[in-house]
């Protein structure tokens, strides 16, 4: 067995990581391409990464990482997976980019549409934000109307009209979340409290007619791992049915993840619309939306709603994608993945309860969140009251040991096929020794 390059008692260095960032914030706004890399949350200065393998990441100063972010969802086999690497050098010798049709497009297009069961057509984009984009404007362009609804603490990538805070009263406008993004673009934005049935039915009755559509993560990771009541995610179907608004689930982290056909499948609500992204491009810019055949209808050039995009479809990000779906579908490595995961779960809340720690642990599938919280987190309300400051201690204690978590309390660890039994008990352990020294 392989033996741990981290000496647990003493401090681990990251001076060239320093070094690297100090340099990087000079050319690059923070010293990252976005900020949820940054540390904010946690403190101290990002890990500047070198390369990785399986479940193991390493940086410039040579220190080894048992890594549960994998990209922030992509690598659910891991870095560097045989046959994610053999297709992207194939691909390769045939060129990086056409800008006309290819044949792997359609297995693509095809494969998703057999794997996830709202799809009858789809649309391959750049990434998750392209795909949430997009999706809002065919849903607006269907129905002809403007008003969108979406929850607090869901996120669903850096779309103006979906950077939204919720504004005082439930059904009052929503506010913009970030400078630079005019009144405008949030005025036909509701935001509403996830898992809240009254909300969302009494949003139908005010304004049912003039709903496009409603927006969701149908399990949350955005703020940390929340699962939806199964009244609530009924609700949802049930109330765009009877008002003709579509229902897109943003499955840009949850598909491919939680279940093969995505969230969709492993908690039986069937939307109209689906995006993806994430573990479709296994590692590799890619997104996709799509849904029903007479919606996607509408999209250019069949239909009048504009969408388009240079690189859409890139074969080289084609092969990864598909090499990584292809290995889902064929290897099936869900039950060991829900398997490893329950472990490190239920190992997690036994090392915070012994430490006498008040938490949470939320987990489905190989995605989960240890909450410092007293109260069950169901919504944005109780996630926001998080113990923050005790989770970047957890985080920062954990990184020193070489484990690698997200480096925020509102925010997803992933398992991946790729970790073994040895690194959930590894994880374990220091996690007992972490949590125990945080009082
Ligand atoms: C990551 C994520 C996005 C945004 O995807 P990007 O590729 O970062 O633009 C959108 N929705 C959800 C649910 C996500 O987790």
């Amino acid at each position: 067995m392989k033996q741990y390059l981290f000496a647990k008692d003493i401090l681990m260095q990251r001076t060239n990581s320093q070094a690297q960032i100090e340099k990087a914030r000079r050319f690059i706004p923070g010293g990252v391409n976005s900020p949820a890399r940054a540390f904010g949350g946690v403190g101290g200065d990002p890990v500047v990464i070198d390369r990785g393998e399986g479940a193991r990441l390493y940086d410039i100063d040579g220190n080894e990482y048992i890594d549960y972010i994998g990209s922030w969802g992509p690598h659910i086999l891991g870095h560097r997976h045989p046959a994610v690497i053999d297709a992207i050098e194939q691909a390769l010798k045939k060129g990086t980019s056409f800008g006309a049709p290819t044949e792997m497009e359609t297995e693509m297009a095809e494969l998703l549409c057999e794997a996830v069961a709202s799809l009858e057509k789809v649309r391959m984009v750049n990434s998750g934000t392209e795909a949430t984009m997009s999706a809002i404007r065919v849903a607006r362009g269907y129905t002809g109307r403007d008003v969108v609804i979406k929850f607090a603490g869901c996120y669903h990538g850096h779309v103006d009209s979906l950077l939204v805070q919720a504004g005082s009263g439930a059904l009052t406008l929503g506010v913009p979340s970030s400078p630079g993004i005019p009144q405008g673009c949030t005025k036909d934005t509701i935001v509403l409290e996830y898992n809240n049935v009254e909300q969302l039915q009494e949003a139908f009755e005010e304004r049912g007619s003039e709903i496009a559509c409603i927006i969701l993560e149908p399990v949350v990771g955005n703020m940390g791992t929340v699962i939806p009541d199964d009244a609530f995610l009924q609700a949802t179907r049930i109330l765009c049915t009877a008002h003709d608004s579509v229902l897109i689930f943003d499955e840009v982290m949850t598909g491919f993840r939680v279940a093969y056909g995505g969230a969709q499948q492993r908690l039986n609500v069937t939307p109209d619309m689906t995006t993806l992204g994430k573990i479709i491009g296994g590692g590799m810019p890619v997104g996709a939306y799509g849904g029903r055949a007479d919606i996607m209808n509408v999209v250019s050039p069949a239909g009048p709603v504009y969408q388009a995009g240079t690189l859409s479809g890139n074969p080289v990000a084609m092969a990864s994608g598909l090499a990584t779906l292809k290995v889902l579908r064929d290897e099936n490595p869900y039950p060991k993945l829900e398997q490893l995961s329950e472990k490190l779960a239920h190992g997690l809340s036994e090392a915070a309860t012994k430490a006498g720690l008040p938490h949470q642990m939320a987990q489905i599938g190989s995605m989960m969140t240890l909450f410092f919280n007293e109260h069950p987190v169901r919504d944005f309300s109780v996630s926001s009251k998080n113990d923050t400051k005790r989770f970047a201690k957890y985080f920062h204690g954990m990184l020193d040991k070489g484990i690698y978590l997200p480096c925020s309390q509102y925010e997803a660890m992933f398992v991946s096929a790729a970790h073994t039994e040895d690194d959930i008990n590894q994880t374990i352990q220091i996690a007992e020794e972490v949590l125990a020294n945080l009082n």
